[in-house]
């Protein structure tokens, strides 16, 4: 037999949040690539997860979820988006935003579709498009001219869009520019799909990380756009645990239903005691993700206060956990050469752009993760304005 496989990824590698932490902990570097928190979720929701632990909660949940939870994420829905989700047709919990995006991709797309992503694209969407037979087209975010802010170019998006366009995969809260998105674009976005036949997928796992003040446009708050949208959410985020792996996708019947179709035999449910502990954390203490913005803010400010003196240009984050540092007055090396030569030498990790983009259009920028103690932000900065 021949062992060499055809590989249906030909082009994939191990991903770039792997590569960066493996390399992190090897040369003992302080780890701000993968976007992980650097401290613990909540106590009260944790005591009750082990409280279901040990209460009868560890057989397999039903496949969409446990009621609890849908009910409890249809509340926050109605309260945060004032879209009432139909907890039966509407909800599906999910391993995760990556599966969510995984199964909702694979449901919807045919082979031979075109999928329009926006670069930089988080690196999940391209490989499972490819698996589902579909095209992948991408259109850069627009920069402004400073080069620290990055929009939709609805232009450019309306100009790909075509006859064979099945989904449009947006992510906002943006990772990793910050980007979000304004009640105009949403009006944009719903002038340019009106006329055709494509589906939007929402990736919006930031939801409750905005800044300043700025409210997170879903778009399951836009009446028109939501009978086209799949919307992916992820836990892993908003408690401080991405080690749990939970998330979900609120979408219209009509789309659930092609989405459960998936994600039955994707994973087919979620772990139950995870999902009752959350289930009661969102509705005793939805103060927790109401905070988060706050929060996130703080550690924003501080981070680039540190970073004020150094030779970086950035604009401070408006959203998500991560700061785009402009290194181009420092050195013009290639930004995934720089992030592991500078992991190995000033002990500092990050993320480079390029990798998440068809053309280098993003260029001598790192993304560095702010979700950690003050101490390890400040140690981290002190390195960085040494460059
Ligand atoms: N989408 C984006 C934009 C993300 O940043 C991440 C993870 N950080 C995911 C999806 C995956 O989320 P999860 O860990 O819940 O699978
Ligand atoms: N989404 C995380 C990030 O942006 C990484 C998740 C992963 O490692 N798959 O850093």
């Amino acid at each position: 037999m021949d062992t060499r496989i055809s590989s249906k990824l030909p082009n994939v590698g191990t991903t770039i949040f792997t590569v960066m932490s493996h390399l992190a902990t090897e040369t003992g570097a302080i780890n701000l690539s993968q976007g992980f928190p650097g401290f613990e979720p909540p106590g009260a929701l944790t005591d009750r997860i082990n409280w279901h632990l040990h209460n009868g909660a560890n057989q397999y949940a039903p496949m969409p979820g446990i009621p609890a939870l849908r009910h409890a994420i249809a509340e926050k829905t109605q309260r945060l988006q004032g879209r009432e989700l139909n907890v039966d047709t509407e909800i599906t919990v999910c391993t995760g935003a990556t599966e969510g995006l995984f199964s909702a991709i694979t449901a919807i797309v045919h082979r031979g579709d075109e999928v329009i992503i926006l670069d930089p694209a988080y690196d999940s969407y391209e490989p499972a498009i490819e698996l589902a037979g579909g095209i992948t087209r991408r259109v850069p975010l627009l920069i402004d001219q400073n080069g620290s802010d990055f929009h939709p170019d609805w232009q450019r998006l309306g100009d790909v869009i075509n006859d064979k366009t099945r989904l449009v995969i947006l992510n906002f809260p943006h990772n990793p520019t910050g980007a979000i998105l304004s009640a105009d674009d949403l009006e944009k976005l719903a002038e340019l799909v009106r006329d055709t036949n494509c589906y939007l997928l929402s990736d919006e796992v930031y939801e409750h990380i905005v800044f300043d003040g700025e409210p997170h446009h879903s778009l399951a708050n836009h009446d028109e756009l939501w009978e086209r949208s799949m919307v992916i959410c992820s836990f892993g985020k908003t408690f401080h645990a991405t080690g749990w792996k939970l998330g979900y996708c609120a979408a219209p019947a009509h789309l659930t239903e092609e989405f459960r179709k998936v994600h039955q035999f994707t994973t087919f449910s979620v772990s139950t005691p995870m999902q009752h502990g959350v289930a009661d954390f969102l509705i005793s203490n939805p103060e927790f993700y109401e905070d988060l913005p706050t929060f996130y803010q703080q550690k924003r400010d501080h981070f680039c206060e540190l970073l004020a003196p150094s030779r970086f240009k950035f604009r401070p984050a408006r959203s998500t956990f991560f700061q785009i540092l402009d290194y181009g007055d420092i050195s013009d090396e290639k930004d995934e050469s720089l992030a592991k030569r500078w992991t190995r030498e000033i002990g500092v990790a990050s993320i480079p752009l390029t990798v998440f983009c068809e053309t280098p259009f993003t260029a001598t920028r790192l993304r560095f993760c702010f979700a950690k103690d003050d101490a390890t932000l400040e140690k981290a900065a002190e390195i960085l304005c040494e460059l």
